[in-house]
């Protein structure tokens, strides 16, 4: 998307978002960073392997696939990239790593798994503001035991009323939350980092969306659109003012 195609908080004052009465967040590089430490993993994945495969491999482009062919099978998260970095391995170095690599590869996981949260800017000032004129839920893909101790942890939880580890954002995941919460698409705006996960399935459903993005994002995630009807925040801490009451 250009920068001209971007709406801004001033173009539209108020009257798109007047009707929302539930805000639906992300959690992952949307609440607290999250895709810095993948991309920290993988570095080290290349230099890990490196001296242990012929020359003429793109070992990120093999681990990237690998994480893309297990998706069905693992699902998201920290401990499938982990199992996906371990498949990856044995796979370019046509079975030759060192039990010493896959053991750092596997350590690299249970670091990822144990770090402490680390909150973006404004969050917690913005949940406060908004959670207190609309209601607020959590919707999250990945790993359930993951992203619960991360919600448990954030000292979060208690802005909203309902927290969902999904396995997929689409729009029947969507489509089955605003139910859950009692409102019509039309009523629910969801905020996140991803078009494709976060704001696209719910615009197909009828609701809205506003897209802040993060200075990372993971390669499946990335996804063509096309004046699709949404806001673009480059702060988070300008969501306030969407949703202020007129
Ligand atoms: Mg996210």
């Amino acid at each position: 998307m250009t920068t001209d195609a971007r709406t801004r908080p001033g173009d539209r004052p108020g009257g798109h978002f007047h009707d929302v009465e539930v805000i639906g967040f992300d959690a992952d590089d949307t609440l607290w960073r999250s895709e810095d430490a993948f991309h920290a993993a993988e570095r080290r994945f290349v230099e890990l392997l490196d001296p242990h495969t012929p020359d003429g491999i793109d070992l990120g482009a093999a681990l990237t696939a690998t994480e893309r062919a297990n998706l069905s099978i693992s699902g998201y998260g920290v401990k499938a990239f982990t199992l996906s970095m371990v498949e990856a391995a044995v796979t370019v170095s046509d079975g030759a790593v060192p039990a010493s690599v896959i053991g750092e590869l596997v350590e690299i996981g249970h670091a990822m798994l144990t770090e402490p949260v680390h909150l973006l800017p404004h969050v917690p000032e913005v949940l406060a503001r908004v959670g207190a004129t609309h209601r607020l839920v959590l919707i999250t893909k990945g790993d359930l035991v993951h992203q619960t101790r991360k919600i448990t942890t954030s000292g979060l939880e208690h802005h909203f009323e309902h927290v969902e580890v999904v396995l997929e954002k689409d729009a029947a995941t969507y489509d089955r939350i605003v139910r859950h919460v009692g409102v019509t698409a039309g009523r629910f705006c969801m905020v996140g980092n991803s078009v494709r996960s976060d704001i696209l399935p719910v615009l197909a459903l009828g609701g809205h969306g506003v897209h802040v993005p993060y200075h990372l994002t993971w390669e499946h995630e990335r996804v063509e659109h096309h004046d699709e009807d949404f806001v673009e925040l480059t702060s988070l801490a300008d969501l306030p003012t969407l949703f202020a009451p007129r």
